[in-house]
């Protein structure tokens, strides 16, 4: 498909491009297309209404074995690791326009195999992808390595080199961006890459890497296998040539990671988890704005955001005159058609995630909260999983629904009387992701932003930041940092060469 044929933004012009779309669901290896050495293939299935979108190849043991042979051969080899890094900026900016002339295609893969609203996928997750890959490939050739002051005899260098072979393993509810976010620092700094897209959404990351062999990414640079996680991707952390892993995911799977390397060759293992974030308004906030953003912080992408603000914490003296501020706006949030270009949320990814934020709505009012707005599924009909914005209010911090990661439109309101109560509020939780401040007043906002401890924290505004600057969690919500010149870090590995001169 070109981006020609891609002329209207209607979402007839976007079911006529869903029909015609030709989607090649197998596994890529050694620069190209391959069936998995089984043959087996399992469906990807469209969240919107049930149906099966391709097959696609469901890679186990064997392929990721071969993979990382294939993978080890090419870092030894050199013509990527040792390439000059000019040479890969060069190679990375070629993809990220290839990327960026196929954006159409890209952003519909995304939206059948997400469901995520294509006016999300063609504006923010193919963009994000894009700029991730060029960012990274434009910095590579500006990093200096250090020499450290020794005496006049010696000369100290401390270079940083690739890992060697990593794997990348990623969740469904970004799989574009969370693809780029590793690829883009993993290739730049010369390692060699094989990566395992979730199993209900491995369609966009298949076909950007056609676009990095069409790049001049070297054959067996890029390795993608789809299958399953509890064997292949168990299989790929617990492997013993592999020498890094970097993983976005549940925290309970990333535990279980942790331990993989520890039983095997201690891979660098880097993880971006789960959160459970603290979107804090003071009554001197703006609040139209923090109403509107509380909405947005939530129910963006059907709140299954990793650092979704689940828990809106208000001070009590405004709860009255700001709550129907946020149900205002969380009207504007009703799911609908992905494939129409005014949508804003799509559905749940499956039948499961579904059932689990079902669960989680009946827990609420079991705990004795109070259901303010929404709490149903809409669309049955549809065959696709929607449910409406839902919110809860009188949530004390202690029920689950404060307490644990529902990853749904699901919000928990939360009263606080002071600006040591909503530090405590935000910081009893085992997670520590992300997190927003709404006040005015630079010492408050400020002394707030600075004691909530997380990775990222918004004054005035939620989901702000971009590639410049690091990402990722505190406590457990994980340990690596995607983004910015700090990813490199996560794969290469610090070296001292000690020269003394006779
Ligand atoms: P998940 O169940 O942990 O799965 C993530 C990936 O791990 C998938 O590719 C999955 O494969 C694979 N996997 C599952 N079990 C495995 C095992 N035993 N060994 C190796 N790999 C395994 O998470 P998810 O439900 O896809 O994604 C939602 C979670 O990701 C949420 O907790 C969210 O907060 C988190 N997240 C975090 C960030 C961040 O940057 N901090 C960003 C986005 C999402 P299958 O698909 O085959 O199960």
């Amino acid at each position: 498909m070109s981006d020609e044929t891609q002329s209207e933004n209607t979402l007839k012009a976007w079911q006529a491009a869903a029909a015609d779309i030709q989607i090649d669901g197998r596994a890529f290896i050694n620069g190209q297309r391959s069936d998995s050495l089984s043959g087996e293939t399992r469906p990807t299935i469209n969240p919107a209404n049930g149906n099966e979108i391709a097959e696609v190849a469901y890679c186990g043991a064997d392929d990721a074995d071969q993979a990382v042979n294939i993978a080890r051969e090419a870092f030894e080899s050199g013509m990527w690791s040792s390439m000059a890094p000019a040479d890969r900026k060069m190679v990375l900016v070629r993809w990220a326009e290839l990327i960026e002339s196929h954006a159409h295609e890209i952003a519909l893969l995304e939206t059948l195999d997400v469901g995520k609203p294509i006016a999300d996928t063609l504006n923010i997750d193919v963009g994000a992808a894009v700029r991730t890959i060029r960012w990274s490939g434009e910095a590579i050739d500006k990093v200096y390595d250090e020499i450290t002051p020794t005496p006049a005899n010696c000369l100290a260098l401390v270079t940083r080199l690739p890992l060697g072979v990593v794997a990348a393993i990623v969740p469904w509810n970004f799989p574009l961006s969370t693809t780029a976010w590793k690829l883009a620092p993993a290739l730049a700094t010369g390692n060699s890459v094989l990566l395992k897209p979730a199993s209900n959404t491995p369609l966009s990351a298949l076909r950007i890497a056609d676009l990095a062999a069409e790049a001049g990414l070297p054959a067996g640079v890029l390795q993608v296998l789809p299958g399953s996680g509890g064997s292949l991707g168990k299989h790929i952390a617990l492997h013993m040539d592999i020498d890094g892993l970097t993983f976005t995911g549940s925290t309970p799977v990333g535990k279980q990671l942790m331990q993989y390397s520890g039983q095997s060759n201690l891979k660098r293992t880097f993880l971006e988890l789960g959160g459970k974030s603290p979107n804090i308004v003071f009554a001197d906030g703006n609040l139209e704005l923090a109403a509107s953003s509380a909405a947005l912080a939530v129910f963006y992408n059907g709140g299954q955001t990793c650092t979704a603000g689940t828990r809106l914490i208000v001070e009590e003296s405004i709860m009255d005159e700001f709550l129907p501020m946020v149900i205002e706006h969380s009207k504007a949030w009703m799911p609908g058609d992905p494939l129409d270009p005014a949508t804003v949320m799509g559905p749940m990814i499956d039948s499961a995630q579904y059932q689990t934020v079902c669960d989680y709505v009946a827990i609420g009012k079991e705990e004795g909260a109070e259901l303010l707005f929404g709490g149903n599924a809409v669309h049955e009909q549809s065959g696709g999983f929607y449910y409406q914005p839902t919110i809860f209010s009188g949530v004390n911090n202690q029920m689950r629904i404060a307490q644990e990661e529902i990853f749904g439109p699901v919000l928990a309101v939360i009263p606080f009387r002071n600006a040591d109560e909503a530090v405590q509020i935000a910081n009893d939780s085992i997670y520590g992701l992300a997190g927003a401040v709404w006040s005015r007043d630079i010492n408050t906002a400020h002394k707030v932003a600075n004691a909530v401890r997380v990775g990222t924290m918004g004054i005035n505004n939620y989901f702000g930041g971009d590639i410049t600057v690091p990402f990722g969690g505190f406590k457990q919500s994980g340990n690596g940092r995607d983004k910015s010149m700090h990813a490199f870090a996560d794969y290469t590995e610090l070296k001292t060469t000690w020269i003394e001169f006779e």
